[in-house]
């Protein structure tokens, strides 16, 4: 017998997002991810979770309509991580009439059931106060909603879930040869050492690296043609001060976000073009800096310049390729790939964050009749620490401040909003600050710290820095040393 019903290769939020799935109909799971939990494009997102206003403008119906609803099944499932948002889209007459975008926006707003989020309202720019921080605040503008998510911890908790519920997670552990016959025969490289495991079923959800797996590791071709596309984002100080977000309209069509982020920052992205070149380093190149730098610019009172950008990052996402000739045009939805020639293969092509628990959904239905799984079960389902209703975070901010009145408001903020419900778990029994063992940098602390390496895989200063936190941007260099010394002594290093 197969040591595992399903295994899957990458931790991204789609390899993560079958195996909690798999996991939860009772299936033997087992993960494999050659680096860290959301190291490949899944912490590298616009981080919405959107329906796709500017996708209506393709016609690609049918995936706005499934992220429109997913948007709310989402944020009930994990009301610490996402939150509804405002976006504010000026109406710029020499790119896209108003009334194409009212036409738009009433589509958006009608097209996926919306129960909780506000509908689109008409702004008057040169009164409304959104329209203070822009440099031609004059003529109509749109307000409407979607949501916002912390990406790499939607992935990390979509992997605790399924631990939690029996799948094996293994991190750092690079599949370089899956051999096929009856049962799937994986070779697996952890730390320059073999080790094997056999499955039922193989998933191939290894993203952008799709051919490469397909090509190396099973030595075939994919079974469908993939086409690899790049964005990227620059993170500078705030260009303004309220809570909502800005849809800007490049020149060359393209739609750029101006996105509130943690707090003290503006996250500015994302560009959109063909990729080839090495995976494992992608990161924005100075065209694609100057280029969101001028968009902003073009738009915002606040002028910024590639000095102001504190950090920066680019991700890849691999597509069905539909022969589009320009990036954007190339369609966002996702294709599952069943191949039953011997064992199981399906390849997943695509999806996006907001459409991940559908595309788990349909990739264990696809795959139901091979064995004798439960039914469906995500839908009302909450990921560990979302056990609260979706617009609870603020009661549990406070009651987090109560209990313990040692914290600070923004800290009790940071960590309701990055581990709910089971932030007790992080904080254990402490009654002070100095409970929390060593200060580390910013507010993160000893406690936190070996939360992260015992529950949720974390092993570097990267993991906690930039995928379980993204106190990456408030560490000093020799904060980040005092971190690597701490974690090092919590494996027994020196
Ligand atoms: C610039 C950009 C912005 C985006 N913005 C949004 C957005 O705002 N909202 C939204 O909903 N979607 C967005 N998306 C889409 C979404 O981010 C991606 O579709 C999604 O993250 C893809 O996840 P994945 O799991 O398929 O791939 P990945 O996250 O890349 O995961 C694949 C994993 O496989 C691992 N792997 C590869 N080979 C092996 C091997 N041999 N052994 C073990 N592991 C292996 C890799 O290390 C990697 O971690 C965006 C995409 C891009 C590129």
């Amino acid at each position: 017998m197969a040591d595992f019903d399903l295994a899957v290769v990458g931790g991204g939020i789609n390899g993560t997002g079958i195996a909690r799935d798999a996991a939860g109909r009772g299936l033997r799971v087992l993960l494999v991810e050659q680096n860290d939990l959301a190291s490949g494009t899944s912490s590298a997102s616009s981080k919405l979770i959107h329906g796709g206003l500017r996708y209506l403008e393709q016609g690609w119906l049918r995936l706005v309509r499934e992220s429109l609803a997913e948007r709310e099944v989402m944020l009930r499932m994990a009301p610490h991580l996402i939150r509804p948002m405002r976006f504010v889209l000026p109406a710029e007459p020499a790119m896209r009439p108003p009334w194409m975008l009212r036409a738009g926006l009433f589509v958006y707003d009608h097209l996926g059931g919306r129960k909780i989020l506000p509908p689109t309202r008409t702004i008057d720019l040169a009164r409304d106060p959104l329209g203070a921080p822009l440099r031609e605040p004059h003529g109509q503008g749109f307000e409407y909603s979607d949501c916002v998510a912390d990406d790499a911890r939607l992935v990390v908790l979509s992997a605790l879930d399924a631990a939690e519920r029996g799948a094996v997670i293994r991190t750092r552990t690079r599949c370089i040869r899956a051999e096929r016959g009856a049962a799937w025969r994986l070779v697996l490289e952890v730390r320059g050492r073999r080790d094997l495991a056999t499955a039922r079923v193989l998933v191939d959800a290894t993203g952008p690296w799709i051919k490469q797996f397909a090509g190396e590791v099973l030595r075939q071709e994919a079974p469908v043609p993939a086409r690899l596309d790049k964005g990227s984002h620059i993170v500078v100080p705030r260009l303004f001060e309220h809570d909502r977000a800005y849809v800007l309209q490049a020149h060359d069509r393209r739609i750029v976000f101006a996105i509130p982020f943690q707090r003290d920052f503006t996250l500015i992205g994302t560009t959109d073009q063909g990729f080839a070149g090495e995976l494992a380093t992608v990161t924005p190149s100075v065209d694609e800096i100057t280029y969101l730098c001028h968009v902003a610019n073009r738009h915002f009172c606040a002028r910024i310049t590639p000095a102001d950008v504190v950090w920066s990052f680019a991700g890849v996402r691999s597509l069905h390729d539909d022969g589009a000739k320009r990036a954007q045009n190339v369609s966002r939805d996702y294709v599952l790939a069943l191949d039953e020639r011997e064992a199981p293969l399906l390849t997943v092509y695509g999806g996006k964050i907001t459409t991940y628990r559908r595309l788990a959904e349909q990739a264990l239905d696809r795959l139901a009749h091979l064995f004798e799984a439960g039914p469906a079960w995500t839908r009302d389902s909450r990921l560990p620490g979302g056990e609260f209703p979706w617009d609870g975070i603020g009661r549990l901010a406070a009651e987090t401040r109560r209990a313990r009145p040692f914290l600070s408001e923004a800290h009790a903020w940071r960590l309701v909003r990055a581990y709910g419900t089971r932030v007790d778990r992080v904080l254990g029994p402490a009654r002070s600050i100095e409970d929390l063992g060593p200060w580390l940098g910013a507010d993160l602390t000893g406690a936190e710290v070996r939360y992260l390496m015992e529950r949720e895989w974390a092993q570097t200063e990267d993991d906690v820095l930039w995928r379980r936190t993204k106190l990456g941007l408030r560490f000093s260099p020799d904060e980040r040393e005092r971190l690597a010394k701490f974690m090092a002594a919590m494996v027994g290093g020196p």
